[in-house]
């Protein structure tokens, strides 16, 4: 892009795994039972090692109710959440300067919170993505400081009913998190406020922050988490200090809303205006990042706000992964398949291997 053009680039060293597998990866994980749930029905038959999943659907005999999926990587229900993403590899590309997107997508209580944020940031071993993603970036940004000087900046704002809302908008705030010093260019969200950040902790506070004020403007409180979008980015700045060489790079952690469609004869007023939203700007990214897998000359930013804000982040040498969420439950088989086509549909192309049969 053209503000990353006009910097000298620090030389990238690079070597992850998105290098020779494209940008945009998929990841199938599946939740566990819950206590009181029934085991025996489940939609999921198998997964395999190398990506593949076989749904079927309970009430359907025979061949006719299975459906076979590939993805880069399907993990169980009893994958660790320290197994299911060595972020490292990712953070030193945002280190190196490029652009990361990280997100959950599935329908509610699929396990989209768990993946991302795991259930209890006490815990260092249950973390999920987003706390493992800043523990590496503060830990291999602090060990370059010989060479490079990072500046690590951060914005949260939240996408309700396609209204774009500054999650960290506060005065008390900006005592605690003082203001970054200038609005750097390339921005996602130009008018929102950025923070500065000197550690894990600190943007753990940001986040924390962030959701009180997402509760607050609820309009009904235990749903508004599931029904926006919110993104976390986290800004960088690197100076290499031999050369004088500079760099940016951003990491994106989306918290995606549920993706269930809401029955329209049952949905009405607020209810039905969201569902309609949430579809829109779902389909809307599906649309991108297949419009991007397809090396496509016209890809579709302006058509939500989640891929406005996203629009830096996914295309171009942005690296893009999906974790895919399934609840396994019997009741869940029609949003489950509707979720694995929506994912089928993004990581299909791009990695250009044959995909499902029926
Ligand atoms: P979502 O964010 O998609 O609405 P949650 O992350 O809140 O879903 O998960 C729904 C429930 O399932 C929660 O009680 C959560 O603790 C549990 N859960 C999800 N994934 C796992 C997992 N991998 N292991 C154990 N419990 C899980």
């Amino acid at each position: 892009n053209s503000v990353r053009n006009e910097v000298m680039i620090v030389q990238r060293t690079c070597e992850d795994e998105f290098k020779s597998l494209g940008n945009i990866r998929v990841y199938c994980r599946i939740r566990p039972f819950l206590p009181g749930q029934n085991k025996k029905l489940s939609t999921v038959d198998y997964i395999s090692e190398n990506g593949e999943l076989l749904v079927v659907n309970p009430s359907k005999q025979g061949k006719d109710g299975h459906r076979m999926f590939k993805f880069n990587k399907v993990f169980g229900p009893a994958a660790s959440q320290g197994s299911i993403l060595d972020t490292r590899p990712l953070i030193r590309s945002v280190l190196d300067g490029y652009d990361v997107c990280i997100f959950a997508y599935g329908q509610t209580g699929s396990g989209k919170t768990y993946t991302m944020s795991g259930p209890d940031a006490l815990s260092k071993e249950e973390w999920g993505v987003n706390y493992r993603a800043l523990d590496d970036l503060f830990h291999i940004s602090r060990n370059r400081r010989n060479t490079i000087s990072y500046d690590i900046a951060v914005q949260m704002v939240e996408i309700y009913n396609e209204q774009v809302r500054d999650l960290l908008l506060s005065n008390g705030m900006q005592k605690k998190y003082p203001l970054y010093h200038s609005q750097p260019n390339g921005l996602a969200v130009p008018d929102a406020s950025i923070h500065s950040v000197k550690s894990t902790a600190d943007v753990l506070g940001l986040m924390q922050l962030g959701l009180a004020n997402r509760a607050v403007g609820a309009t009904a409180l235990n749903e508004r988490s599931s029904r926006s979008h919110s993104v976390l980015s986290v800004h960088v700045r690197g100076l290499d200090m031999e050369t004088g060489a500079s760099l940016r790079g951003t990491l994106h952690l989306v918290d995606l809303a549920g993706s269930e469609r809401v029955d329209r004869s049952e949905a009405t007023g607020d209810r039905l205006r969201e569902a309609q939203h949430i579809n829109k700007s779902l389909s809307a990214l599906g649309d991108v990042i297949f419009a991007l897998a397809q090396k496509s000359s016209h890809v579709p930013y302006r058509n939500s706000k989640l891929t406005q804000v996203l629009q830096t982040s996914l295309g171009g040498q942005a690296k893009t992964l999906m974790f895919v969420q399934i609840n396994p439950e019997a009741e869940s088989f029609s949003e489950t398949v509707s979720t694995l086509k929506f994912a089928e549909r993004v990581s299909g192309v791009e990695l250009g291997a044959a995909r499902s049969s029926k």
